[in-house]
């Protein structure tokens, strides 16, 4: 998706959600900002003295849908509304209004295969299984890969942590 049209989707967010009176801001950025370091987050709203800057992830914009993009935009000019820099009960309520309207999907939270998109974020760990021999890819620490001998594969069989990259056990905490 080139600029302008990403542009033209941030136009587009505004329009609906005027239409249906919710009072965004007169003061946003005409022109999305593209961020290419963020692998987490695929939108933001930025205030910078009064004024409102959307930045949206580059990956979406390179591989996400007019609807995930779109989407992930009226998100974030919701943001704009008086009341609603959090997703207080106001911007809950704006965003239903906003589903209802024009059957789209505002959540609060978003994820990669929410909006149709391939995690590629490097694997950190894999959770192997001791009997199926299963290997699941994790991005991150969690409970499951401190302590996997609390969990049990979906076959029963025990589950153990490798690091990726590497092949190694890992042992102990990091
Ligand atoms: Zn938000
Ligand atoms: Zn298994």
């Amino acid at each position: 998706m080139t600029q302008e049209y990403i542009d033209g989707l941030l136009a587009l967010a505004i329009a609906q959600a005027r239409a249906v009176k919710i009072p965004v801001s007169r003061e946003i950025d005409p022109h999305v900002c593209l961020n290419r370091r963020a692998r987490t987050r695929f939108g933001c709203c930025i205030r910078r003295a009064g004024r409102y800057t959307i930045e949206l992830s580059a990956k979406l914009a390179e591989q996400g849908s007019e609807d995930a993009v779109l989407q992930v935009l009226a998100h974030e000019v919701l943001h704009t509304c008086y009341g609603c820099s959090n997703h207080g009960a106001r911007w809950k309520g704006y965003a239903r209004r906003m589903n209802d309207a024009y059957g789209c999907h505002i959540r609060r939270t978003d994820n990669y295969s929410g909006l149709g998109l391939e995690d590629d974020r490097p694997v950190r760990y894999y959770v192997v299984c001791e009997r199926c021999g299963r290997r699941i890819p994790r991005m991150k620490r969690s409970a499951l890969v401190d302590h996997p001998e609390r969990y049990r594969c979906a076959c029963g069989g025990a589950l153990r942590v490798e690091e990726a990259g590497n092949g190694q056990e890992k042992t102990g905490k990091i």
